[in-house]
């Protein structure tokens, strides 16, 4: 049984080594900037709802993503663990969090901040070239997630559920220390 939520900036790396974690646990992965995504892909009315907010880098309005998460996290598939990726993205979504898992009878057992310096992470995302991933936009988000998401760095720790891994690694070296957290 493992629950993990992954923290971290944008271009930090969270998407591609929960993937791998949720792989390796055979976990659900859970990413909300994935399901957004696919809202949007499909025109979804939550999809042309989040659209605008997703091109400008700013968050989707948590009204737009709570239910969403709540609803997942219902799903049969995640009984055996689940692995967050891009929720909670601020404090209101991690007490709404806290309080889903309390009525749900779950615990989250680690928060996984990956990382990584500011530099690295622009020339990362500008290499990925995603459709929020110009240089403008990238400034928002990385904006948004000092404003917004790394207050949940704080809020976690004190309740030492924070790991802290140097996402600035080699890919492999990111996982094997992901893999010792979940002492795979
Ligand atoms: P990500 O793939 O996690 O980088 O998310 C891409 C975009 O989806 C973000 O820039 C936000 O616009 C939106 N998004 C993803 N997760 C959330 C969330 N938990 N709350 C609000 N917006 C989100």
């Amino acid at each position: 049984m493992t629950r993990l939520i992954f923290l971290g900036p944008p271009g930090a790396g969270k998407g591609t080594q929960a993937q791998i974690l949720a792989q390796l646990l055979q976990l659900p992965h859970i990413s909300t900037g994935d399901i957004l995504r696919s809202a949007v892909a499909q025109q979804t009315h939550l999809g042309v709802k989040a659209q605008s907010f997703m091109d400008q880098g700013e968050l989707v309005p948590d009204q737009l993503i709570l239910d969403l998460v709540q609803e997942r996290l219902s799903d049969e598939d995640v009984i055996p663990g689940w692995i967050l990726d891009g929720f909670p993205r601020n404090v209101s979504q991690a007490i709404f969090l806290d309080e889903l898992l309390l009525a749900i009878n779950q615990r989250c057992d680690n928060v996984i901040n990956l990382d990584v310096p500011d530099e690295v992470l622009v020339t990362r995302l500008l290499a990925r070239g995603r459709k929020d991933d110009n240089e403008e936009v990238i400034r928002r988000r990385l904006a948004v997630y000092r404003e917004q998401t790394a207050p949940l760095i704080d809020f976690y720790r004190t309740r030492q559920q924070l790991v802290s891994i140097d996402g600035n690694m080699p890919l492999d070296a990111v996982t094997e220390a992901l893999k010792d957290v979940v002492a795979l």
